[in-house]
């Protein structure tokens, strides 16, 4: 029997209102996560993919119920998240933590790297006596390559890549299982890109952690991912095992994204067939009807434009597109 999965997803809605111009008029609904179901399972990484504005961000931090969630269930080991009272939700704060996208923003400039990294473990593990609360921090100072002396220094006299090795270090050190890495290395250079990577790999592998790890592009998160999530305007449109999706991907919104990964090779370059044309992303507020996609997609017919496309199993993989077989012929 396999095991059980870590974190199930089911129906996960996000939505804002958003106040239009006029005294009598409505709010619209931003509906910023809209009906998201996975699973993710013990040990694997997960990524998640999709364009500025798919929701990624705003999933990572409902996932954590850092923003309330409007309906749907989180589980974390079957326990219920949506619906936990903060005194409730606060010991299970340590099994799930956080790395932010720009290192530098999300550190506290007056706190020195010690100070950061053992913030946590005080507000968490309050009863941690402070000799090995030190330890911890030097500890994970050491497992993610920073050096002991560095312990009283601050945020601004590291480098973008070294402060994304503090904040690691801060999630990392309540030994958590699960970390939502939300666009840990996109802005950093690329030779930094993959060594945060390869570390992140190395944590895994030390500390059993599992990871969803959010990306803008598919070339990212090819180095780390088992399985890929391929968001867009906060609905899931593809689920896949990371080989099968690079090698014949079924939505044709993966092909567009993946027609902006760079290919090595250049007869398989050739090779790789026209991706749809790249228009602007609709209005998160006007959501055209049926498929989200449809306004941008070479395959959309009156069917697409009538009936939303639900999540369904195409040979163990998981694609929201109507015409997913002709897509992925
Ligand atoms: S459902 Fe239709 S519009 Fe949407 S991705 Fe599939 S073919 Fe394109």
């Amino acid at each position: 029997m396999s095991e059980p999965a870590l974190l199930e997803v089911r129906d996960l809605d996000v939505h804002f209102p958003v106040r239009r111009p006029g005294l009598l008029r409505s709010p619209l609904t931003l509906r910023a996560v809209d009906q998201v179901s996975f699973d993710v399972r013990p040990g694997e990484v997960l990524g998640v993919v999709g364009e500025s504005g798919c929701g990624k961000s705003t999933l990572s931090r409902a996932l954590l119920r850092l923003i309330p969630v409007t309906a749907g269930s989180v589980r974390l080991r079957g326990v219920e998240l949506t619906t936990l009272e903060k005194a409730a939700l606060r010991p299970l704060r340590r099994s799930m933590q956080m790395i932010f996208q720009d290192p530098l923003a999300s550190l506290d400039p007056r706190m020195t790297v010690g100070e950061i990294i053992a913030e946590p473990l005080k507000a968490l593990l309050p009863r941690m006596d402070r000799a090995e609360r030190q330890q911890r921090v030097l500890r994970m100072m050491q497992q993610v390559g920073l050096l002991p002396a560095q312990i009283n220094r601050y945020p601004h006299e590291f480098s973008g890549g070294q402060a994304q090795r503090i904040g690691i270090a801060r999630a990392l050190v309540v030994a958590p299982e699960l970390v939502v890495c939300d666009e840990p290395v996109s802005a950093l250079d690329v030779s930094i890109k993959s060594q945060v990577i390869n570390l992140l790999l190395d944590l895994r592998a030390e500390h059993g952690l599992t990871y969803i790890f959010v990306a803008h592009d598919l070339a990212t998160v090819r180095h780390i991912a088992d399985r890929v999530m391929v968001l867009y305007m906060g609905r899931v449109m593809e689920i896949t095992d990371r080989d099968a999706l690079y090698a014949r991907p079924l939505h044709p919104y993966t092909r567009l994204l993946l027609s902006a990964v760079p290919i090595p090779d250049p007869t398989l370059a050739r090779q790789r067939r026209a991706a749809p044309a790249r228009e602007e992303l609709p209005s998160p507020l006007a959501l055209p009807s049926g498929c989200a996609f449809r306004t941008r997609c070479p395959l959309a017919d009156a069917r697409c434009v009538a009936e939303r496309p639900i999540l369904r199993e195409i040979d163990g993989r998981y694609v929201a597109c109507h015409h997913a077989e002709a897509a992925g012929a």
